[in-house]
């Protein structure tokens, strides 16, 4: 109980010193709050057992102590965020308004690679591999591909509808237009590895591979201002090599995914044909002289399948 409470405080306190954080902060205190307030539920009657301002359950009217109003802004906030994502959807003809996901987790859940995807000689320390994040939330991942079509209406689209995703970038598809990106990256994208060429990584040489993923790295960084953390090899095709190369140059873990998304169908890696909480979903930047739609569609057409089987779409690099 007490313990919830100073957590409370010094959230507080954070708040007021570093307004920048003032989300984060709130966030933090609503956590702080909720964990006590079933501590109380637990004790049963008693006075320590009373129900305190800004606790889920106080009365409204509560003398303020900071959480509650800060609780109340941020349901406030999420309740308007999501009307205006309602009113997006109309816009942009979605058949549906896309689910609002649950807050990121606090800790990021262990990841390992998953079974049948080891490389010869695996070992822990190499980036793990894995095509669905555990988590027990409702939420999968929207991962965009290669960067060939450049789209502006995509990048409206998925602001103002307030989706995330992550883009895995390939140089020789990019170069001619790094600014689509820095708009992408400036609205919230993180813009990852694809490799230089996109070619297939185990048909080529320890140093070529480094060339091709290491000087990714360097280029996104200079290009970009972040160097990746994470590496999606071309085709899902890797080898030892691969990721010992990866991890010495900054990688920390390389995503591939359950489902590949088109404008037109969903391919399902699972023998159930569904989506899993933590599902990785691979999309491309791709448009309509490449396959029967525009990026567009292709997001009208995934947001159906993800929010008619109950799932919201959450950032990836706040799981991994
Ligand atoms: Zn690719």
């Amino acid at each position: 109980m007490t313990g919830g409470r100073q957590r409370a405080r010094r959230g507080r306190s954070h708040l007021r010193r570093r307004p920048g954080h003032a989300v984060l902060a709130a966030l933090l205190v609503v956590a702080a709050a909720s964990g006590c307030a079933a501590e109380a539920g637990d004790t049963g009657t008693g006075q320590g057992a009373k129900l305190q301002a800004g606790q889920p359950g106080a009365p409204a009217d509560a003398p303020a102590a900071g959480a509650l109003g800060t609780r109340a802004a941020q349901a406030e906030r999420a309740k308007l965020a999501q009307a205006a994502r309602a009113v997006a959807a109309k816009k942009w003809g979605l058949a549906s308004t896309p689910l609002a996901p649950p807050a990121p987790p606090a800790v990021k859940p262990h990841i390992t690679t998953r079974k049948g995807f080891e490389v010869e000689g695996q070992d822990d320390s190499l980036p793990p591999v894995f095509t669905t994040v555990p988590t027990k939330d409702k939420v999968v991942f929207l991962t965009m591909d290669d960067g060939d079509d450049k789209d502006p209406e995509l990048l409206k689209m998925m602001s103002e509808l307030n989706i995330p995703y992550s883009a895995f970038l390939s140089d020789y598809l990019v170069r001619d237009n790094y600014t689509y990106f820095k708009d992408a990256e400036a609205r919230g994208v993180t813009l990852n590895n694809h490799t230089l060429n996109h070619r297939y990584m185990p048909g080529l040489s320890y140093e070529e591979q480094k060339r091709e993923i290491c000087d990714q790295q360097d280029i996104i960084e200079k290009q970009f201002g972040k160097r990746p953390r994470l590496f999606r090899p071309p085709y899902g095709n890797y080898n030892t090599d691969t990721l010992k190369i990866a991890k010495s140059c900054g990688i920390t873990a390389v995503p591939l995914w359950a489902e590949e998304a088109f404008p037109d169908h969903m391919e399902w890696r699972e023998e159930d044909l569904d989506l899993h909480p933590g599902d990785i979903i691979l999309t491309h930047f791709r448009g309509k002289k490449d396959w029967k739609g525009s990026m567009p569609d292709l997001i009208r057409s995934v947001m159906k399948t993800v929010t008619d089987k109950g799932y919201a779409v959450a950032r990836l690099e706040d799981y991994v």
